[in-house]
């Protein structure tokens, strides 16, 4: 896994979890923070299909979580959570600010809730997790790394094996279901605060546009309120690309699907370019596609509210089918 924006594999995927850079606990064991923070990711989008998480969702229960594993008392559970939030391999996640910003390093619990800390992970790591079977063993993997750890702090070896391996496997899922329980993390607050979040930056982007579709000016409504016009993002959102209007292009349904499969993309002089690998249907009959090859977009009337380059450059990199 060289690079974040390529596809991962099950096999690379699992091997980069078993593989987390984890510092080691008094008395043995590794440090149990990051498989614990991503078992509640991992939750998440089980439940929302979407592991976006605000750090404040999850300075709590992680924390408690990683509290119940850890001989450690003198940390604040949030404080626990921060580390892994900061720390989470960039192979497999993103974390920035309320702005899209990098976080700075170091920054405690203090500073990640003032700086309104958010993260994701990766559209690879997403993409694997839709298949539940590989999130099931994913999951799986995830508790063994956490028990080992939690086995490995409690260092008396008093147990037997058997039965401390599966009452500390009941318990961990207990605790994670306690967790996941919280209201912050249920899908209905998921959903609303994505809902509203998506409305702001249409409310931000649609009306630079004349609220019509930027590629071929479809503007329908109802009423007062477009319909079949939305605020794409240049930069996926899902990658870290930020709502800010020079991200966005306002486009109908259909060319916001075509942008978002790389079927159309955009030059540097922010003309359109048509996928090559694009065809239509033999008995196709509407107007095609490639014949928007090489026009124009229609732009906001103010230059500063224009496409910003490097989002031009990030969706031509990394999602248009050349
Ligand atoms: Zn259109």
């Amino acid at each position: 896994m060289s690079t974040l924006h390529q596809p991962l594999t099950e096999p690379e995927l699992l091997a980069a979890l078993r593989t987390l850079n984890r510092s080691g606990l008094r008395g043995g064991g590794r440090a149990p923070h990051k498989p614990l923070l991503l078992l509640w990711l991992v939750d998440r989008f089980a439940v929302s299909g979407n592991s976006e998480t605000r750090y404040e969702e999850v300075a709590e229960p992680v924390g408690g979580l990683i509290a119940q594993y850890t001989a450690a008392v003198s940390i604040p559970d949030g404080e626990r959570a921060a580390l892994p939030f900061r720390l989470l391999e960039a192979e497999l996640w993103a974390a920035t600010d309320a702005f899209s910003q990098p976080l700075p390093e170091p920054a405690s619990h203090r500073r990640l809730l003032e700086l309104g800390a958010r993260g994701r992970l990766r559209p690879a790591v997403e993409k694997l997790l839709d298949d539940r079977q590989v999130l099931d063993r994913v999951r799986t993997l995830l508790l063994a790394e956490a028990i080992g750890s939690s086995t490995g702090s409690s260092g008396t070896g008093s147990n037997s094996s058997g039965t401390s391996a599966g009452s500390t496997d009941s318990a961990l899922e207990q605790s994670l279901r306690g967790a996941l329980a919280q209201p912050p993390a249920g899908p209905r607050y998921r959903q609303e605060t994505r809902r509203v979040r998506d409305s702001r930056f249409a409310r931000a982007v649609l009306p630079l546009y004349g609220n019509a579709c930027a590629v071929c000016g479809f503007s329908g409504r109802i009423g007062q309120a477009p319909v079949g016009v939305e605020a794409a993002h240049v930069h996926a959102h899902a990658d870290g690309g930020p709502d800010v209007v020079q991200n966005g292009i306002a486009l109908c349904a259909l060319h916001h699907t075509l942008f978002d499969q790389g079927v159309l993309g955009l030059t540097e002089h922010l003309t359109i370019m048509v996928s090559p690998h694009f065809t239509h249907a033999g008995d196709h009959r509407g107007p095609t596609a490639t014949a928007l090859a090489g026009l124009p977009v229609r732009l906001p009337a103010d230059p500063g509210h224009r496409i910003a380059p490097q989002y031009v450059a990030w969706h031509t990199k990394h999602v248009f089918r050349h």
